[in-house]
């Protein structure tokens, strides 16, 4: 059996005889396959020889309640996946070289893109945000990434939960967690998912309009009533405030009727717009919620929750916090209820890394690239290679239209040799020159594109491997399977941190 090279990073070796067991992720082979061939170089990389230790993952289950499924339940999409404790990059690396492992055995999909989940990184995001808002309980929006082991995880550290539909409810109520972890956050619900969630005992739930009210009082007439009011949501990638939220000139006449309908508002939220990149928006929003506030006690309620929403983005966090916890300070100081919010994209935007296999080229041939100083006058910046990706704006990459998102990839191989990410130990046969190119997904579909111009390594050929940071939010979720393109699955770790994930997550009571 021959099949594709594989040089080994530096760390393995590069260029000596390694061996690798092909069982590694989840990919089904009993066998072990021998892959050799001519390396760059002239030498031969035999990969059945590399040390297992190096690569071979220690699987962890979650704990109590969280068991690894029995082996024959391996492969069965309901069994509770595998958890594994290397580094996202090493992880990588391995489903790199189980695809050329697949791939020689002539395996289906053998290249398949995918995701390596690390839930280290979301306990990291809670510990912080616990650092600067310890007295604003997250209630995690369900929809940024509904992946069953992400739930899992922040049902344990016990976070509450945003649901915006009947299945999100079921989703969370089947980890156990308790209805009173739950806000129905959607101001505009089905009757019949209202009703669900009053045969839940699922009682928060957020309102808008008065059609609600009346629907409410209706379906579920002890609902714990939330006003979603509008605010400022201008400085944002996704600006919910079209769809949601009543003016503050409105609040007065919707508290009126909703005591009319003799239901029991309990107090006040909004959404400052998802991917909010002006803290100063917190600031303003509290303001109108301490308006709401006063208007409630006018209407004769007593609120006792304020809910702050969502919106919150990893790279200004420390910056929203502190102007969050700086207004509540200001005109919630002797507020004696409770304060939540719906953080969604911050827990699990970073966690997720996307890995692609480079399965089509068009363009000039590599040589000519290579050799080629491309004069950047010359270049003109029109992509002069076009490269097609097995993920795309159908599936993962979603998030460039729906999402407003601008991903940038990094070269996880380049002419099949696996680039080593903490040195610069490219060679000259890899490095730059960088030309520019566009990036395609699979489908047979142009608006299937994932960057129209990206400098990349001319050295780059079908069977490499791009890699995407930050895929974890607004992703996988709203993937299609559009043409008959599987979504991308999910590999997980706990990364670094085992020993604080695994002591949170036992015993399972605490869910
Ligand atoms: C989408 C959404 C969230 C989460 O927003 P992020 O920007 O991901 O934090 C929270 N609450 C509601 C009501 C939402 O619609």
């Amino acid at each position: 059996m021959t099949a594709q090279v594989q040089s080994l990073p530096s760390t393995f070796g590069l260029g000596v005889p390694v061996s690798v067991s092909p069982t590694r992720l989840n990919r089904h082979t009993t066998t072990t396959s021998t892959i050799t061939g001519p390396t760059r170089g002239g030498q031969v990389l035999n990969i059945n020889t590399l040390p297992h230790d190096n690569l071979s993952p220690t699987f962890k289950g979650f704990g109590l309640g969280l068991p690894s499924p029995p082996p024959e339940l391996e492969d069965d999409d309901d069994a509770f996946p595998k958890i594994r404790s290397e580094s996202v990059d090493n992880l990588i690396r391995s489903g790199i070289l189980d695809a050329a492992i697949a791939s020689a055995a002539n395996e289906p999909d053998a290249e398949a893109a995918f995701f390596v989940a690390d839930l280290g990184q979301i306990y990291r995001q809670h510990k912080r945000w616990q650092q600067c808002l310890p007295n604003v309980t997250p209630f995690y929006a369900v929809k940024a990434n509904p992946d069953r082991v992400v739930l899992r995880l922040l049902a344990a550290l016990g976070t509450g939960f945003d649901c915006a539909s009947m299945n999100e409810i079921n989703m969370v109520a089947e980890l156990g967690v308790t209805p009173n972890r739950v806000i129905f956050a959607n101001p505009c619900k089905p009757t019949s998912f209202v009703k669900h969630a009053a045969r839940m005992g699922v009682d928060m739930t957020t309102f808008d309009n008065e059609d609600e009210l009346y629907k409410i009082s209706r379906a579920h007439p002890r609902a714990k009533l939330i006003l979603r009011i509008l605010t400022d949501d201008s400085k944002s990638l996704c600006r919910l405030g079209l769809k949601f939220g009543a003016s503050l000139v409105a609040v007065p006449t919707l508290l009126a009727k909703a005591v009319e309908l003799g239901l029991n508002v309990v107090g006040v939220s909004f959404h400052v717009g998802s991917g909010c990149y002006d803290s100063d928006a917190f600031a303003d929003a509290i303001a109108r919620a301490k308006k709401a506030f006063v208007m409630g006690q006018e209407a004769g309620y007593q609120f006792s929750l304020l809910d702050v929403g969502g919106g919150f983005e990893s790279e200004h966090f420390e910056e929203s916090a502190t102007v969050l916890a700086k207004a509540l300070e200001t005109h919630f100081g002797d507020f004696t209820g409770q304060i939540i919010a719906e953080p969604g994209r911050f827990y699990v935007a970073e966690a997720f890394t996307l890995a692609t296999n480079i399965i089509a080229r068009r363009g000039p041939e590599r040589s000519v690239l290579e050799q080629q100083e491309i004069d950047e006058e010359d270049d003109n910046d029109n992509p002069r290679v076009m490269y097609y990706l097995n993920d795309g704006i159908y599936s993962s990459f979603n998030c460039i239209l729906f999402d407003h998102q601008i991903v940038s990839p990094f070269c996880l191989t380049v002419g099949k040799v696996l680039v080593d990410g903490s040195s610069t130990s490219l060679s000259a046969a890899q490095a730059p020159p960088l030309v520019t190119s566009s990036l395609w997904g699979p489908t047979c579909d142009s608006i299937d594109c994932v960057m129209a111009r990206v400098k990349l390594p001319g050295g780059l050929q079908v069977g490499d491997w791009l890699g995407f940071r930050k895929m974890g939010a607004y992703t996988i979720c709203a993937a299609s399977s559009f043409n008959g393109f599987d979504r991308t699955k999910v590999v997980y770790t706990v990364g670094e941190e085992l020993v604080a994930i695994e002591s949170l997550l036992v015993p399972a009571t605490a869910l």
